[in-house]
């Protein structure tokens, strides 16, 4: 144990506006963010970045791990996702983007961390095991790709944050970060076993072990039926998609169900989309009526589907639209180039105090 033991906790971390902190993020594995992304993730930041001291990550590293002879395609991929972020109104003056390349201190965190984590507790993550089957990985993926789950620990962890907006599918990485952050605090910053990880922050560890909170959707399938919708897996509705595209994905989900006075299953995708589009009371109507079989067809409930999906759209693709063009390009970057000034000084805040709780304190450098 380094004898700078007890030197490091600064408290529960917050901003300078003395809020406490938010880091969530998504990967640039395509041109932009879907509707899984939305129930799961972007609804809770917008409901919290008002009363948090937000962090945005777009994950550009991460997105090597299985796009890395295609950059070009991670760089125009980034810049659609900032614009999704904008269309969906997270907003820079409030909130911070992060772009995970321009932080070096997560890469130097990243590495400090990979001690801290069994080698083989990161191999069998469930989120990786179904990545990999899902994305048809095989065994041929690179050392980098299960390298990114140790990595997503310093994403977060650099910001400190009490709370990570996500996904039900990423809850095995904020577990793993949380194990991170627990175990720091104990070996570097003196913070006992039996300390309970809420208490971590205030009996002087580092780091505040974080909280998972999931979207109201926790896992919104694909159009697939099969797998969660995912930007790599082509079962996505798109935040961007105009309205004939939503209704011809739409129209393409398939139930197995004959005729309007079949009985259907509620539980399948089509009422999965009920539930997470349509207002509860009239959702509650279909799902009665569906699964009696009283005449309501699976044409009549994708069409119905389609209008609630697009109202909520489409105040979304209007501000899109306005973001296209070299002045879009170019607010687009001057956000990113704001938002790593402010990440790069929380980031290098932590791993100087990371540093100097492991006795790794010999100069503190200034980035930007
Ligand atoms: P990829 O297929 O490249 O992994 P993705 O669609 O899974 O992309 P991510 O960038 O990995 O998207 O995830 C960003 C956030 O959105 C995470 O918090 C994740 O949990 C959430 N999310 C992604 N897909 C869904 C979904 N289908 N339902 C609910 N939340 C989701
Ligand atoms: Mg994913």
């Amino acid at each position: 144990m380094s004898d700078t033991t007890h030197t490091a906790g600064s408290g529960p971390a917050a901003g300078a506006s003395g809020r406490a902190r938010i880091l969530t993020g998504d990967t640039p594995t395509s041109t932009g963010l879907h509707l899984g992304h939305y129930v799961g993730s972007l609804e809770n930041r917008l409901a919290l970045q008002g009363s948090y001291d937000c962090y945005f990550l777009i994950a550009n590293v991460h997105a090597f791990t299985t796009l890395a002879e295609k950059p070009a395609e991670i760089r125009a991929n980034t810049v659609g996702i900032v614009k999704d972020w904008l269309a969906v109104g997270l907003d820079p003056e409030r909130s911070t983007f992060v772009l995970q390349s321009e932080i070096p201190a997560i890469a130097e965190l990243t590495f400090l961390f990979a001690m801290l984590l069994p080698f083989n507790k990161v191999m069998r993550n469930p989120t990786l095991k179904t990545e990999i089957e899902a994305k048809q990985l095989g065994d041929t993926y690179p050392f980098g790709f299960p390298m990114y789950a140790v990595g997503q620990c310093a994403d977060i962890l650099a910001f400190r944050p009490e709370l990570v907006p996500v996904g039900e599918d990423q809850e095995a990485h904020i577990e793993m970060c949380r194990d991170v952050a627990l175990k720091f605090n104990q070996m570097y910053c003196g913070v006992g076993n039996r300390v309970p990880a809420e208490e971590h922050a205030r009996a002087g560890g580092l780091f505040p072990v974080p909280r998972a909170k999931i979207g109201r959707v926790a896992r919104l399938p694909g159009l697939d039926g099969v797998n969660k919708m995912s930007k790599s897996l082509g079962n996505a509705i798109f935040l961007y998609d105009d309205a004939k595209t939503v209704q011809k994905k739409l129209n393409k989900i398939t139930t197995g169900r004959q005729s309007p006075t079949e009985p259907g299953d509620v539980n399948n995708v089509l009422m999965k989309f009920v539930d997470a589009f349509i207002e509860r009371g009239r959702a509650e109507e279909i799902k009665r009526r569906y699964a009696a079989g009283d005449n309501l067809g699976d044409g009549h409930v994708k069409q119905e589907l389609g209008e609630a999906i697009n109202a909520l759209l489409e105040p979304m693709r209007q501000r899109r639209s306005r973001l296209e063009g070299p002045e879009g390009e170019a607010m687009v970057h001057e956000v990113i180039r704001r938002g790593v000034k402010k990440a790069n000084a929380v980031a290098e805040e932590t791993l100087f105090l990371a540093k100097k709780a492991m006795g790794l304190d010999f100069g503190r450098r200034t980035i930007g």
